[in-house]
């Protein structure tokens, strides 16, 4: 651990190449805690290239802490819609609904007030009050560990055993006082530009005569690689019901109560979301999916309709490994069904829907 005369030049080292070379960042321009916490919600679980525009329109439609709390939540959904992590968008909703019912609009500036909010864990909290507000709060994540692990050539699983808790201790006592704000921001910009998961750029680094991982020659061996969850395959089948007109029907987000009609329809595995009416696949795609068509949405229809295959869809979520087969089907009418949603095939991003869901719009205009 730095002390000293060291830990003062190892301060001044990192924040001046952070003046220097930070990146120009839509979120970095204003130190509002409401825009701050919005930047640090998206950029939890996307990258930075692809939050900006998101970023930009969220702040074009919801400007303040205010304008996201009075809106409605399909409204927040529709313009995460693309984001993904959608638990991401409602928890920002509610929370900004709780900062204008118990704050005054005003994010609060203590941590225990900031982690009561749903959404906001302990880096989350630790980023926004040292940047907004100027409080003295480490932040650490994967990528701030993985510099400071190099740093002190920590070997083994970082989340592991008592690893992250010591780190937390580094980050703490490495914090420069007098810049908490700028100070986290230079850590989390070393780790995304130079001291990066592979091939560190140690010679262009500001702090690497402090650097043990490179003196041992560990840099590009530590962190050791996290043993991953299994991947899960999944085989679905959903429908795209159009009528004469190019309409199409979309089944609400799923709640946790859903009746027995909506039982076969997996729509909450993908996300909850609109969505096409969706299933898992057991047998057989197409005889799945007419039999759950048959049994639910289309119950009382004479149903002697084709089922036109569409080509496969893969997609990602997490763990799972979705291979999606959906079909066309033409229909004189649409089903009426209470809580539906009837719109036109190409201008489904009226509503909030899932990049799955998009996919497979996009196959039914291709074909
Ligand atoms: S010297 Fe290399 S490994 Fe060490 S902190 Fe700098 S970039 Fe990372």
């Amino acid at each position: 651990m730095l002390t000293g005369p060291a830990l003062t030049r190892f301060r001044k080292n990192l924040l001046a190449w952070f003046s220097q070379f930070q990146r120009d960042l839509p979120w970095r321009r204003l130190k509002n805690p409401y825009r701050i916490w919005l930047s640090e919600i998206m950029l939890q679980q996307t990258r930075v290239a692809a939050a900006i525009s998101y970023y930009e329109r969220f702040l074009e439609r919801f400007p303040d802490v205010r304008a996201l709390a009075e809106a409605p939540q399909e409204e927040v959904l529709r313009l995460w819609s693309g984001l993904g992590y959608y638990s991401r968008a409602r928890n920002l909703h509610k929370a900004a609904q709780q900062i204008v019912a118990l704050h005054h609009g005003v994010f609060p500036a203590t941590e225990a007030e900031a982690l009561a909010f749903p959404g906001i864990g302990k880096y989350t909290a630790a980023a926004i009050l040292s940047i907004a507000y100027g409080q003295k709060l480490a932040v650490l994540d994967g990528n701030v560990a993985r510099v400071l692990a190099r740093l002190q050539a920590i070997r083994g699983d970082l989340r592991a055993g008592k690893r992250w808790q010591e780190l937390q201790k580094t980050a703490e006592a490495l914090l420069a006082p007098s810049a908490p704000g700028d100070w986290n921001q230079a850590v989390m910009e070393l780790g995304a530009i130079l001291c990066t998961p592979k091939s560190p750029q140690c010679l262009l680094c500001p702090v690497n005569e402090f650097c043990q991982a490179r003196k041992l020659g560990l840099a590009d061996t530590i962190p050791e690689k996290r043993k991953k969850r299994a991947t899960v395959e999944l085989q679905l089948a959903a429908a795209v019901l159009l009528d004469p007109q190019g309409h199409t029907l979309l089944l609400p987000p799923p709640r946790p109560q859903a009746g027995p009609a909506h039982k076969a329809d997996v729509g909450a595995i993908v996300s909850r979301m609109w969505h096409f009416p969706t299933i898992e696949v057991h047998r057989n795609a197409a005889l799945d999916l007419r039999a759950y068509l048959r049994e639910s949405l289309l119950r009382g229809h004479k149903f002697s309709v084709a089922l036109e295959p569409l080509p496969k869809i893969r997609h990602t979520v997490t763990y799972r490994s979705i291979t999606l087969q959906p079909f066309r089907i033409n229909l004189k009418k649409l089903p009426q069904l209470a809580g539906a949603k009837v719109l036109p095939l190409s201008e489904l991003s009226c509503v909030p829907i899932s990049n799955l869901t998009r996919k497979i719009a996009r196959a039914a205009l291709d074909s």
